[in-house]
């Protein structure tokens, strides 16, 4: 035998018992998103190095260490996309998207980050996103975070806490920064290598740092709340009225910061403790200063990501009822000639009756072996095919859930028996 040839670490396979739930979570996801009246965009997993640079922040984790970086055949540094914000950016300037226009989008797929694999931490993981481009108020900031409550409602996710925090504007953020560098720099003794060296560089960074040891210092840290601008305070007592009219629980978390740097004013994280250490499930915050960042003309967005690995989890702990997504008849045909005859019945019957899942036997075997195959695929109802049925044009009708006698159905009755049986099942 030849040698095997793994996958890569941290990044999973996706098996098909698991899949249901998936298509289960993403299916209400972006139906509620479409029913807010946000629209998909897709864009390619693979960017130019330079646009997460630019806007995610030379100085931050993901550019520092976690970036898939590789050059392609022409020497030209491209990076698979850490998070999907930057790449949504780009391709909304591109295409014109955002010239006198305002936007609601949403996009959902994989994203890369070379970190320590663990428990609700991976190199290729999922997220479902929104985005929205060109308004200002904090209407908008609270109608993203209202989806979000809704989305767990319907997920059946409880567990969950809204963490808000405001960022302010540049200028707002360039004054807490000097506090900050001052704070620090008294306690330079106290910090770590990395720490010590991001202090001039980044000194919001250490803030977000996950070090056990700087926790204390970070708890009697000055607070940016502190030093916020009039507008930003104001746009922050807005967004907190109308969560608060509309029933959302949240608390105040001046540490908040988020690990990129083009966030201004509202940020906000759900977070749990059901998960371990792996807390958030969706983060997002403001971004007005990154459409002209990356080149286009000042627009005002904000938007969020939800890890969709960590959302699954918490949905498997609600043990929220999935469908299953299994067919609803199984046709047993016992024999080489109702093997050949089940196919074309099939295929009439998903003609007739395109709202079930039809699967035929494949493959023969004897009438147990078959019915084993037709109890696991999950079906409900049996049609049957053997010489006898075959040589009279009937099948047998055999319910799967509940111990009825089987029922024999000439062929042109077939479709309006199944039926019958299915929907008084
Ligand atoms: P963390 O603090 O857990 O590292 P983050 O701040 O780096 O998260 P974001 O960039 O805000 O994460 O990404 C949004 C969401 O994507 C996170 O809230 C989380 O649910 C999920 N996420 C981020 N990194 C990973 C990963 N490596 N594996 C699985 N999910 C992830
Ligand atoms: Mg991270």
């Amino acid at each position: 035998m030849n040698k095997k040839i793994t996958g890569i670490r941290g990044m999973s396979d996706l098996l098909p018992d698991e899949t249901p739930l998936w298509q289960f979570v993403e299916g209400v996801l972006r139906r509620i998103a479409a029913g807010y009246g946000y629209r998909e965009f897709r864009v390619p997993v693979v960017e130019r190095s330079e646009l997460f640079k630019r806007s995610i922040g030379e100085v931050t984790d993901i550019v520092e260490k976690e970036m898939y970086t590789f050059e392609d055949r022409n020497g030209e540094s491209l990076t698979l996309r850490p998070e999907g914000t930057a790449g949504i950016v780009r391709a909304a300037i591109e295409n014109g998207l955002l010239h006198n226009q305002k936007q609601k989008l949403w996009y959902t797929g994989p994203m890369f980050r070379y970190e320590k694999p663990q428990k609700g931490r991976y190199r290729q993981f999922h997220q479902f996103d929104v985005e929205v481009f060109g308004y200002d108020g904090p209407d908008i900031d609270a109608e993203l975070i209202l989806m979000t409550a809704r989305m767990w409602q319907e997920l059946g996710i409880k567990d969950v806490e809204l963490q808000l925090n405001s960022l302010g504007t540049p200028a707002s953020r360039t004054a807490y920064r000097d506090r900050l560098v001052e704070y620090f720099a008294a306690h330079r003794d106290s910090l770590d290598d990395e720490n010590r060296d991001r202090l001039h560089r980044n000194p919001l960074r250490l803030l977000d740092s996950k070090l056990p040891e700087m926790q204390p210092l970070i708890a009697a840290a000055p607070q940016l709340t502190d030093s916020l601008d009039t507008v930003s305070a104001e746009h922050f007592a807005g967004l907190q009225e109308l969560l608060t009219a509309a029933g959302v629980v949240f608390s105040l978390n001046p540490r908040l910061v988020r690990g990129l740097d083009y966030y201004t004013r509202t940020v906000f994280e759900w977070v749990t403790d059901k998960l371990g250490a792996q807390g958030a499930v969706c983060a997002g915050g403001r971004y007005d200063g990154l459409v002209e960042q990356l080149g286009g003309r000042p627009t005002p967005a904000i938007g969020w990501a939800m890890g969709l690995e960590r959302l699954i989890e918490m949905v498997k702990l609600a043990e929220t009822p999935v469908p299953a997504g299994n067919p609803d008849v199984y046709l047993v045909a016992v024999g080489e000639a109702a093997g050949r005859q089940a196919l074309l019945l099939a295929e009439d019957l998903r003609t007739a009756l395109p709202q079930y899942g039809i699967e035929v036997n494949a493959g023969g075997g004897s009438f147990k072996s078959q019915f084993k195959r037709a109890d696991k695929s999950g079906a409900r109802l049996a049609v049957i095919l053997g010489a006898d049925e075959l040589a009279n044009e009937q099948a047998g009708l055999k319910n799967l859930r509940h111990e009825t006698e089987q029922q024999t159905v000439a062929w042109q009755d077939l479709i309006a028996a199944i039926d019958g049986e299915l929907t008084t099942d």
